[in-house]
């Protein structure tokens, strides 16, 4: 029998990197969508380039998403790409609603026209959630984004919903609603690895190459970090655990929505104190809080109940918060030498 064939947009993304590894380690061949301005580096994937099919294109680009669909011919699409930041869709509207959301849509339609039998996993987030009433959230907890990157995904989420129960044309969409999962390849743009990447900087005391934040300064100066909410509350998992998920969720014979978290809520701070504690530093004398950081209107406590996917899927998290930490604090001790 043929191998599967897994299409991914947002293959060099964090989730992208881990899922095209979990696949290939399954005998699957494996293409992605990639940005023209990736050409020569491929981020995440660099490692895998001869392993995998690129196809050169952009989510905004319908024609690009054809192209690549009728040539691979995938059995699986995993539609991952996405302007993926919270803080930073509020100054970005209109790309993050045309990428994140409108971009979703053009992958369900080509999809529906060019490979109808294919199975199709939307990337949907516990940010559509906004500020829930309702604590655990499951399948079933409204929505109500609080940010342009939520209001984007939910709007894609709908679109899923949608095309699943068509009547005349269903298609096999499932989404996937993934609280905050996190990783050595996260990008530096997110807390949890802005902290680790710091910690790292410090512990090395590194003067150069310092990575920059959000507002272009470098993350560490004078040994002082800046963050945000301190207390802002999340679920926080392990990547390589939840691209697992995805798969399973597309092995089943029905389309559906499933929770993927941890269950387990920790604080910023939280995060903070295990980091600098992996080092033997003392948290207090290097964070600093900055306003910069905080979104105009906040998120959580985002806290998931993934007792669906555990019963239907069998999935569970393995990857314990401390485990996480100690992993994104010595690959980034490593990586910031
Ligand atoms: P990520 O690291 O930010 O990766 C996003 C990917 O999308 C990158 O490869 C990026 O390519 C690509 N991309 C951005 N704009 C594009 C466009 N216009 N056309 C084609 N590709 C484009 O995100 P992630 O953490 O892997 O997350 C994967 C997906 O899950 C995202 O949709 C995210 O919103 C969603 N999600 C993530 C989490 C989480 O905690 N990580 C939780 C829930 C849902 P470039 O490198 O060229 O920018």
């Amino acid at each position: 029998m043929a191998n599967k064939r897994a299409f991914i947009t947002g293959i060099s993304g964090q989730d992208g990197s881990y899922l095209t590894e979990f696949l290939l380690d399954k005998g699957y061949e494996v293409a992605g969508l990639v940005r023209r301005n990736a050409v020569l580096d491929l981020g995440n994937i660099n490692q895998l380039r001869e392993e995998v099919k690129i196809y050169y294109g952009d989510l905004q680009s319908p024609e690009s998403i054809a192209l690549a669909l009728y040539d691979f011919k995938p059995d699986e699409i995993y539609n991952l790409a996405a302007l993926s930041s919270p803080l930073a869709s509020f100054s970005d509207k209109v790309a993050t609603i045309m990428v994140t959301g409108v971009g979703a849509l053009h992958v369900f339609e080509r999809a529906k026209q060019i490979v109808p039998e294919a199975k199709i996993y939307q990337a949907s987030t516990s940010e559509m959630f906004g500020a829930p009433k309702q604590v655990p959230q499951n399948e079933d907890t409204s929505l109500a984004p609080a940010n342009p990157y939520a209001a984007a995904k939910e709007f894609a989420h709908r679109m899923a919903q949608i095309a699943r129960h068509d009547k005349k044309q269903p298609q096999f969409i499932t989404c996937g609603i993934l609280f905050n999962h996190e990783s050595p390849r996260r990008g530096l743009n997110f807390v949890t690895r802005k902290i680790t990447a710091s910690v790292a900087c410090i512990k090395n005391n590194r003067k150069e190459g310092i990575p920059l934040n959000e507002i272009g300064e470098p993350i560490v100066q004078n040994g002082k970090v800046k963050l945000g909410d301190l207390d802002a509350r999340r679920d926080w998992g392990y990547a390589p655990d939840y691209v697992k998920a995805m798969w399973m969720m597309l092995q089943q014979e029905k389309a559906d929505d499933f929770v993927i978290a941890t269950g387990e809520v920790h604080t910023v701070q939280e995060f903070v104190e295990e980091a600098f504690s992996v080092v033997g530093l003392d948290w207090k004398d290097h964070i600093e809080t900055d306003s910069h950081f905080v979104p105009p209107i906040q998120t959580g406590p985002l806290c998931g109940d993934a007792a669906k996917a555990k019963k239907i899927l069998g999935w569970g998290a393995e990857t314990k918060f401390k485990d996480l930490v100690r992993i994104m604090v010595h690959a980034d001790l490593a990586k910031f030498s």
